[in-house]
């Protein structure tokens, strides 16, 4: 019998919904929900393939204390007994919680509820502040609320996109998708992607501005100033729904000067910057979207503000396909904000030094504990852990050692930390291995709750699979704790449909209209129609009993006046500027096929293929200056710290600056953990890393030899200073070099691989290079290659060959060379995950003629044809061969 479910996606703020099904074998298969009216069906690469994912190879799944396996009872007493003598000996603020966007807004609510509401401390954050927060200090600035005003409807029916600080075509997929058929549609529709880096999100754009870091401010300024001097300023809207506009254009006039100043100071072309306010200024329905470029800056609040003050002059607020639309990266940010997961946030979008807001809450929550002060922010929470002020930290569904800023000293303080508690779903995390206590958790397809998408609408998260090993709901263990520390009334939760409507009542509570989040219309939810709600956006409430689907369509505002607040704006420069030392920007961000760090996307192999190994993108000038070499190592360093990366050197990348991804881990790179590189400076006001502009240097890595394995079965540890481990299609693959000569290659490659089954050897001693294979069974079981430079083979044919039932011997034959002869195909780096097509088969067909379009390489390839996530690699695929 089969079983299907309608879910969601647990990866990025899009929300999409899922459809997961369980077949008579046990497998499950997913596919887009063409219900839902995020995706109306689609998914990106990373949502086809959640069914890879969800082994328990891995997987945590019994509680541990000091790294022995122990009861739920004694690992609950634990935690209990340890949060409650650091309270008794230091005092509340004494403890923390650290907890994620991957939570569900049942867990998050109770996470809160207990930290503030009867710990009594402010101190619980979450990975949300590294991603968002200055969206939500701006939104809340502006607004008087962190309300989100729009939805994707707007983009579809918008008549400019500008999209800032965004790879949306690689980071928020199925939103991507849905602007390219606008624009497909509508090919009047414009798009403006101001990105220092062009990424593949430009193949759609009209106009690409690739502005020099940290300038956003001065460009939105000199937008603003413009719209001003040339009398596009909705003066009825200014005059009756805002405040503070005179401020805001003096600040902007006196900032930005001229459009000639303007490009001069964003190392802008002229005429882009003149296009740009000309197309902004006569176009009446216009988006701007944002995300991690505009947030994670030292000025990331200002940066929002500054956009949002343009909306606001032009009263491009509150109408059909109009507003500022801050998009979230993580699924679930929207509902940590709704209940508080911010440390200088009360519970249902409250705020902590308002005295009725800290009333209200305390009646409602029945208690006098709660805390008046806000606690410390992601950033400063770990600096005092390092500093002994916090002995005790609870770290929920995140990864802190990989994902926070100087990252080295994060997991020092930990290792130091009297106290630190991990609940998760993995067993094998950088994280993970400085707690002392281990709780399991449910994983996607095992939980049950829900999480709100960036357009503010709520969607159910069902499981379809039952609970592993001892893993539990999060919010069973938080209430668990929680009754152990003496709340058992408080916390006697018995489902999450009981939460959500607590929840749901809070919001309602004494609202009367003057708070936005307000989802009261829930309040009285069954638990079956809990567990059959539908996606809806809120409020929802008695005056919108089915949900809102724009924010703002009174001009009436959360601000005391009811206005919205223009805000003037002082550009200031990035807190540490390039030097001598350190010359280059660092500059972080995310692949296609990646989330966050690795521990479930890695797990597929088909997701792997397509960048495999981490990557250092720099511009050619930059490359000859600091002698790094195509696809050689390199080392990039700041005061921080220092990765090894893979060199790509590409002109999509500023002079001046370099690009790292932010994915991989201790678990599966000796040395790319890319934030122990990155600058620990924040936004003042949000408390946002700066994650975009961190000064390095880079020169190459002075390897003596490098190499690579393919292995059928994973190998238990490599002895090397440089190793990438990656899972394949019926393969491990490892990236490896040595600053130390190996002496003796054939007894190495003896030492790592089984020695079982045929080996095949050539060895040159005098060219230093060493190639082996081993066969089993018929069937290839390793190969290994050693050089004294990264000049190697290709891995894609020789990955292509552990899919082989039994080896040819055309295979046997040129095994050692490394490369197919002549009449076999080597598809190449992967570029459609879905499919499997590579980057050769592609180049093939476009050079035959045969595939002109993206439509064609679909019909001939299938590539590109399911989740869409190849497009944009595709059109430049065929952009660069029609040149
Ligand atoms: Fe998941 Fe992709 Fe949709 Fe994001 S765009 S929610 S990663 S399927």
């Amino acid at each position: 019998m089969t079983q299907s479910v309608s879910t969601t996606c647990p990866y990025c703020g899009v929300g999409c919904g899922v459809l997961a099904t369980t077949h008579k074998d046990g497998s499950i298969s997913v596919k887009g929900d063409s219900a839902h009216p995020a995706n109306f069906g689609r998914l990106c690469s990373k949502g086809s393939a959640l069914a890879d994912t969800v082994d328990l190879e891995g997987r945590l799944l019994h509680p541990y204390i000091n790294g022995q396996q122990s009861s739920w009872d004694d690992a609950l007493n634990a935690v209990a007994d340890g949060f409650q003598k650091v309270i008794n000996e230091h005092g509340p603020d004494a403890v923390a919680f650290y907890v994620s966007g991957q939570l569900l807004t049942e867990d998050y609510y109770v996470a809160n509820k207990l930290m503030k509401g009867f710990i009594g401390s402010g101190n619980i954050d979450t990975n949300s502040r590294l991603c968002m927060s200055s969206a939500v200090a701006g939104y809340k600035r502006a607004f008087g609320a962190d309300a989100v005003p729009c939805n994707y409807e707007d983009l579809e029916q918008a008549d400019l996109i500008v999209i800032e600080g965004s790879n949306t075509a690689w980071c928020h997929p199925v939103v991507f998708q849905r602007i390219v058929k606008a624009k497909e549609d509508r090919p009047e529709l414009k798009i403006v992607v101001i990105d220092p880096r062009k990424t593949a999100t430009c193949e759609i754009a009209d106009l690409h501005l690739p502005l020099k870091s940290g300038s956003d401010t001065t460009l939105f300024n000199g937008l603003l100033h413009y719209l001003k001097q040339h009398n596009h300023i909705d003066s009825g809207f200014v005059e009756h729904h805002t405040d503070g506009f005179t401020a805001a254009i003096a600040a902007a006039q006196q900032s930005s000067g001229t459009s000639e100043q303007v490009a001069q100071y964003c190392g802008l072309n002229q005429d882009d910057v003149n296009a740009f306010f000309h197309l902004f200024a006569n176009t009446e329905k216009v988006v701007t979207l944002y995300s991690q470029g505009v947030n994670q800056s030292s000025s990331g609040t200002d940066n929002s503000n500054s956009i949002i003050n343009c909306h606001l002059a032009t009263g491009r607020i509150g109408k059909p396909a109009m507003g500022p639309f801050s998009i979230t990266g993580q699924p679930n940010a929207m509902g940590g904000r709704e209940v508080g997961g911010l440390s200088n946030q009360l519970a249902a979008h409250m705020d902590i030094d308002n005295p009725t807001h800290h009333d209200l809450v305390s009646r409602f929550w029945g208690t006098d504990s709660l805390t008046t002060s806000a606690g410390a922010k992601a950033v400063d929470m770990f600096n005092d852990v390092a500093s002994g002020k916090i002995k005790a930290i609870w770290i929920m569904a995140t990864n802190p050692v990989v994902t926070l800023p100087d990252a080295d000293k994060v997991r020092e303080a930990l290792q130091a930390c009297d106290l630190v508690v991990v609940s998760d779903c993995e067993q094998n995390t950088d994280t993970t291995a400085c707690a002392d206590i281990l709780l399991p958790a449910l994983a996607w397809g095992e939980k049950c709750g829900t999480v709100t998408n960036s357009e503010r609408r709520i969607s159910r998260q069902r499981n379809i699979l039952p609970h592993p090993g001892e893993a539990e709901e999060d919010w069973w263990i938080i209430s668990h704790v929680a009754q152990r520390l003496g709340f058992e009334q408080q916390f006697d939760y018995r489902s999450s449909a009981e939460i959500f409507r607590e929840h749901a009542a809070l919001s309602g509570y004494e609202n009367k209209g003057a708070r936005d989040f307000d989802i009261s219309g829930l309040i009285e939810l069954s638990d079956e129609q809990y567990d059959q709600l539908e996606p809806v956006q809120w409020p929802i409430n008695a005056r919108n009993p089915n949900g809102t689907e724009r924010l703002f369509t009174d001009k009436r505002f959360f601000t005391a006046s009811g206005k919205a607040q223009f805000i003037a704006i002082q550009p200031r420069s990035p807190v540490n500027a390039p030097n001598e030392a350190y010359p280059l920007i660092l500059n972080t961000g995310r692949v296609r096929d990646q989330w966050h760090t690795m521990t479930r996307t890695a797990r597929s192999a088909k997701l792997n293929g397509h960048i495999p190994e981490p990557f250092v993108e720099i511009h050619p000038a930059d490359a000859k200056k600091w002698s790094v070499i195509e696809g050689a190592l390199a080392l990039i360093e700041s005061q921080w710290g220092s990765v090894l990366a893979r060199v790509q050197i590409t002109d999509n990348q500023r002079q001046g600056s370099v690009f790292i991804p932010m994915h991989w881990n201790q678990q599966n790179a000796s040395s790319s953990r890319v934030d122990t590189v990155v600058n620990p400076v924040v936004d003042p006001l949000s408390g946002q890393p700066e994650s975009k502009h961190t000064p390095v240097s880079i020169r190459p890595y002075q390897a003596v030899w490098h190499g690579f394995i393919l292995s059928r079965t994973p190998l238990p540890s490599i002895n090397c200073q440089y190793w990438l481990q990656i899972k394949g299609e019926q393969f491990w693959r490892y990236e490896l070099a040595g600053d130390t000569a190996i002496n003796d290659s054939s007894a190495w490659a003896k030492q790592h691989l089984s020695s079982d089954g045929e080996w095949l050897e050539f060895s040159d001693n005098t060219s230093r290079r060493y190639r082996a294979g081993v066969i089993k069974n018929n069937q290839l079981e390793s190969v290994i290659f050693i050089a004294p430079t990264h000049e190697l083979p290709t891995r894609s044919w020789l990955s292509q060959l552990f899919a082989e039932k039994e080896l040819s011997s055309e295979a046997r034959t040129n095994l050692l060379a490394g490369k197919p002869g002549a009449d076999q195909p080597d598809i190449g780096p992967l570029i459609c995950a879905c499919f499997g097509v590579g980057e050769n088969t592609i180049k093939e067909a476009i050079a035959c003629g045969d595939a002109k379009t993206v439509d064609d390489i679909g019909k001939q390839l299938k590539a590109g044809t399911n989740c869409g996530s190849c497009i944009p690699e595709l059109k430049k695929l065929l952009y660069a061969t029609a040149k």
